[in-house]
């Protein structure tokens, strides 16, 4: 067994590969940083050593072997190389785990064999996640590596939940099915909120809303996931920053044989071009709030049109009260699911930082046992808070997510087990 209390968490993406060096002793960050536009010819690295200055490289990195290598190089320079022997683990954000992986898996060939099997239901994510094991695999062969899945959280969701009403069959012959994601973020945020409670996680009832630029809402009873918003991909559920969530499914066929456009178009228009973005021009929801309380008014349906500097801007106020709703809408579902609510939480960028989402998606619930205190709403602190007033049947918090120090604590913890 290994010796070290580090664990390098790396998130592969398509054409980005994010990473932490987390001394699991503390939890704190040795290093952090990112690799971006790799394969373009100008590529960028960001590195944010715990002590010292942020180094930038601007070049081009052609491939994750490429980027990954790089970043073996910054944090050799540091003196906590790859090949340090207090690197107990890496861990890797893995996005489809499907039904197979519900646990954090020790990588061996066979599960990264398993993982490219699930590519066609994964087809945006885990060819990325795949590359990024590979190349830390042949950086150090000899090192446990573990894959630590999205979907895990949500392999507890019951089967009435986890079904589409569709033809079982067919179903499960393409392997149809909700899975949720975010799952990483869901898991830590239901157990900090119950201890930002008090309370054992196994008695306490928490709606969590991840609300970044994608979101989800999930139903998690006595630390058990039971309902998620996302569903076979991450496409279904809530309003985000640039996908519809949830739509008539009808829609697609219509946009195909009565709009003309090809399922490609349909997929890009859904995924990048749709939510707060396709409601108003707009997928930051900073930029959504200013115009909706009437700073710069710029029309989505007057592209670079002229800034009017006037009123509310009705576009950016339809984003809003849309995104709201849907929230509303899953949180009013969520209170049935559970029967009994101990506490809502928000959390990721927006969650974590929008006073006004907050506050709007929180009103007029008294009944439901909740609302918010406009005082406690409005501090902005990193650090996980209750911002119900103490008469407050259903405790609402703001708990900052770390999915980061969740994979590390997995990893570290599996790599302890065996
Ligand atoms: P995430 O995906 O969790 O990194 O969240 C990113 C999103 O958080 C951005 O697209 C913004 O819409 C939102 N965000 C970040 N800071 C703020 C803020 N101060 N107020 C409102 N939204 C914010």
């Amino acid at each position: 067994m290994t010796t070290g209390t580090r664990v390098l968490v790396l998130n592969a993406g398509s054409s980005s590969v994010k990473y932490q060096l987390i001394d699991m002793l503390d939890g704190s960050r040795l290093a952090s940083g990112l690799v971006e536009r790799i394969g373009e010819p100008a590529g960028r690295l960001l590195h944010l050593p715990l002590t010292g200055e942020p180094r930038e490289t601007v070049r081009r990195f052609a491939d994750h072997d490429g980027a990954l290598h790089a970043v073996a190089e910054e944090l050799a320079a540091d003196l906590m190389g790859l090949d340090s022997p207090e690197l107990a683990a890496i861990g890797h954000r893995v996005v489809h785990g499907g039904l197979r992986f519900t646990r954090p898996t020790l990588i061996t060939d066979a599960v990264v064999a398993e993982i490219r099997r699930l590519i066609p239901v994964a087809p945006l994510h885990n060819p990325a996640n795949i590359t990024g094991i590979e190349v830390a695999r042949s950086i150090r062969p000899d090192l446990p590596q573990v894959a630590v899945f999205d979907t895990a959280f949500h392999a507890t969701l019951p089967e009435h939940a986890a079904r589409y009403a569709i033809d079982r069959k067919t179903a499960d012959e393409h392997r149809v099915r909700r899975y949720g994601f975010h799952g990483t973020s869901h898991q830590y945020v239901s157990r900090a909120t119950a201890r930002l409670l008090g309370r054992d996680p196994a008695e306490v009832n928490v709606i969590v809303l991840h609300l970044g630029n994608g979101a989800s809402a999930s139903a998690v009873a006595g630390g058990v996931c039971v309902e998620t918003s996302m569903g076979l991909t991450p496409l279904e559920g809530l309003v985000m920053g640039t996908r519809s969530g949830d739509v008539d499914p009808g829609l697609v066929f219509h946009l195909h044989r009565v709009g003309g456009l090809t399922i490609d178009q349909i997929d890009d228009l859904l995924n990048r071009r749709s939510g707060l973005l396709g409601l108003c021009g707009d997928n930051d929801m900073r930029e959504v709030v200013r115009r909706a309380t009437g700073g710069a008014a710029r029309s989505a349906s007057n592209e670079g049109g002229e800034e009017r500097r006037e009123g509310v801007d009705e576009d950016a106020k339809l984003a809003f009260d849309s995104y709201v709703h849907r929230i509303r809408r899953y949180l009013g579902g969520y209170y049935a699911v559970l029967g009994r609510v101990d506490a809502v939480a928000f959390t990721a960028g927006v969650g974590e930082n929008s006073v006004e989402v907050r506050a709007a998606v929180c009103a007029n619930l008294e009944e439901l046992g909740i609302s918010v205190d406009p005082d406690l709403n409005a501090v902005h602190s990193r650090q996980a808070r209750v911002i119900s007033p103490s008469y407050g049947r259903v405790t609402v918090a703001v708990v900052p997510t770390d999915e980061e120090l969740e994979i590390a604590q997995q990893t570290f913890a599996l790599v302890h087990e065996v």
